[in-house]
């Protein structure tokens, strides 16, 4: 490989600057040329390409966003787009590529390997939701930004005895919520992996009111439903005062965590290294503290698992 190009497409992430950062210093150290890709595949096919230098990069390992910017591309998903695709790559004598983003941006990476580019794939998502990694770039800073409000709104919770339901980001996979409600003491976490009954999730608050507690914190996956609705739901059962929360894309933003510029760096560079090695359709993920390289397709191809002992531990502790 000789040139290497880098984007990133889907939801933005914390830690996405330290990924590209990562993707172009370590091209240069091996005296690759590198470019940077605006605005995703929509940027690629429509040749929003730049060389990239050491200096380009500068200042930006701590920064949240990404400085590529992100985008949804529809017309990638057609045969035309991605044919537009190869031909930008080509034309720029592109011949490794490395793509920051989800599921969605790694079917798209799979496309482009199908069609002959190199490509290997880098998770960058707040959920957490992709298969063959322990975790993927930006979950770790979202789940700190959670637990950061959770701590607030806990405060006034107490102070005036009142339910909050806090609705997180996670339309298929419970990831932040669990996470965020073990680590924030939630009192009920509703998740799309466990099916929990509204019945119970109600006698669960209304014992604890019995034995004396003031404030009640539940926290709710997007994709369980609207947190709007199950605290009318609360409030109409119980006739307490329940506030509604939607953490919405604040649980986007922010500088990543050193867990998460630290995992941006170490999987930026292996992308580097597995195009070097001549390997393509791959994508990066860590097992335990080691990180590893998937067939994109079967990464695909396989469900993301939530450790549900982790699920049954924060119903244990918040009895
Ligand atoms: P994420 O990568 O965060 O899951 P999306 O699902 O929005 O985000 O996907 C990002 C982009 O990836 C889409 O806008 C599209 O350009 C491309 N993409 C998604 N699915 C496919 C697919 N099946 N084939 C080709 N490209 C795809």
């Amino acid at each position: 490989v000789r040139h290497i190009a880098v984007l990133t497409s889907g939801g933005d992430a914390p830690g996405m600057n330290a990924a590209i950062r990562a993707v172009v210093r370590k091209s240069v150290y091996h005296g690759l040329k590198v470019s940077g890709i605006r605005h995703g595949y929509a940027g690629l096919i429509a040749g929003e390409i730049e060389e990239l230098d050491v200096g380009s990069v500068a200042d930006i390992i701590q920064r949240g966003g990404t400085k590529l910017y992100t985008a949804r591309c529809p017309e990638f998903q057609t045969s035309e787009g991605q044919e537009k695709a190869v031909e930008m790559l080509r034309q720029h004598h592109i011949d490794g590529l490395v793509v920051i983003g989800g599921d969605g941006s790694f079917r798209g990476a799979r496309a482009l390997s199908h069609r002959g580019v190199r490509t290997i794939g880098v998770p960058g998502t707040i959920d957490n939701d992709l298969p063959c990694t322990d975790y993927t770039i930006g979950f770790d800073t979202a789940i700190n930004t959670a637990i950061d409000a959770i701590d607030k709104i806990r405060d006034t919770a107490t102070s005036h005895e009142r339910t909050f339901v806090i609705e997180v980001m996670g339309r298929n996979a419970g990831d932040i919520a669990m996470i965020a409600g073990l680590a924030g003491g939630a009192e009920s976490i509703l998740i799309p992996e466990a099916p929990f009954n509204m019945e119970q999730v109600l006698e669960k608050l209304e014992r604890g009111m019995e034995r004396g507690k003031r404030h009640s914190i539940i926290l709710v996956a997007e994709g369980v439903g609207k947190g709007m609705k199950i605290g009318e739901q609360i409030a109409q059962r119980t006739g307490w005062e329940v506030r509604v929360i939607v953490l919405g894309h604040l649980q986007r933003g922010g500088s990543p965590t050193a867990f998460d510029r630290a995992l941006a760096s170490r999987m930026g560079a292996m992308a580097v290294d597995l195009l070097i090695r001549g390997e393509t359709s791959k994508m990066v993920g860590i097992r335990g503290t080691k990180l590893i390289a998937t067939d994109i397709d079967e990464a695909l191809d396989t469900a993301h698992e939530i450790d549900l002992s982790i699920y049954e531990l924060a119903g244990v502790l918040s009895i």
